[in-house]
């Protein structure tokens, strides 16, 4: 099965449509950036995915199975956007979120899942600010954060959307590092990233996307059909 299979995806918010008759093929096991125009439906495209947004039409499957029963399974960071934290928050409490799936809501986390979210933040070089509240995080630190909640749940099927913006380049090169790493353990990394230039270094999958498929494959076939 493919990581990710969509088949005639349609999406609207209004009238025009953002995403138009999308078929797509990840195979397992790529690190895959999908790549566009702002307003070419990137995030669109992981959200309807993900089952956070309705599409007018369409399928989606991961690993062979609808997103409902994928629990626990899609770790997903979403585009950074300003959060309000109106309680207290610590960093060890935002990640421990991403194992709700696990643990569930109403139960505590306990010594098992304090010691996962720690190896979490470590990934990220961030286990010295667990006990921080996460508002007082910079929003390259807050990024970290976010990317190891993804990672807490052990998933093998991670989503990103522009994880990499707003972040120096000693932390992207980290992000890269790591992404790899998971590759290499045979997890499919599928990334929304804004650079068409760099890509051909990292990644092996490449979906470039605006509104329509523009091309999609093994990220040198793409390249070359586009030059
Ligand atoms: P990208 O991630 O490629 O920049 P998006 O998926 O964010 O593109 O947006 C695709 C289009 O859909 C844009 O024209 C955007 O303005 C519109 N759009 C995105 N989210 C919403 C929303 N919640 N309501 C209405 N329009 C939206
Ligand atoms: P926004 O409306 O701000 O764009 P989203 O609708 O993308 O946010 O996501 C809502 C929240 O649900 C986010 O905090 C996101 O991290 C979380 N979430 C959604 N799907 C998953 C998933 N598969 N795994 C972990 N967290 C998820």
């Amino acid at each position: 099965d493919q990581a990710l299979h969509v088949e005639d995806l349609t999406v609207s918010y209004g009238a025009t449509p953002a995403l138009w008759d999308i078929d797509l093929d990840i195979p397992p096991g790529v690190m895959c950036a999908i790549v566009g125009p702002n307003g070419a439906g990137k995030s669109t495209l992981l959200k309807a995915a993900l089952g956070l947004v309705r599409p007018v039409a369409g399928h989606v499957r991961f690993l062979g199975r609808p997103v409902a029963q994928m629990r626990g399974q899609i770790g997903y960071v979403p585009q950074r956007h300003s959060v309000d934290w109106d309680f207290p928050t610590t960093v060890r409490d935002v990640v421990e979120m991403g194992l709700y799936r696990h643990i569930g809501w109403l139960r505590r986390p306990g010594k098992a899942a304090h010691a996962r979210a720690m190896a979490a933040l470590a990934e990220m070089g961030m286990q010295d600010y667990a006990d921080r509240q996460i508002s007082q995080l910079s929003g390259g630190q807050q990024q970290r954060v976010f990317i190891a909640r993804a990672l807490v749940q052990d998933a093998p099927i991670l989503v990103l959307d522009e994880p990499m913006a707003g972040v120096d380049a000693s932390t992207e090169a980290v992000i890269i590092a790591l992404l790899k790493r998971l590759r290499d353990e045979g997890r499919t990394i599928i990334v929304v990233h804004h650079d068409l230039t760099t890509v051909q270094s990292y990644f092996d999958w490449l979906v470039m996307l605006n509104i329509r498929i523009i091309a999609q494959g093994p990220v040198n076939d793409v390249y070359t059909a586009q030059n």
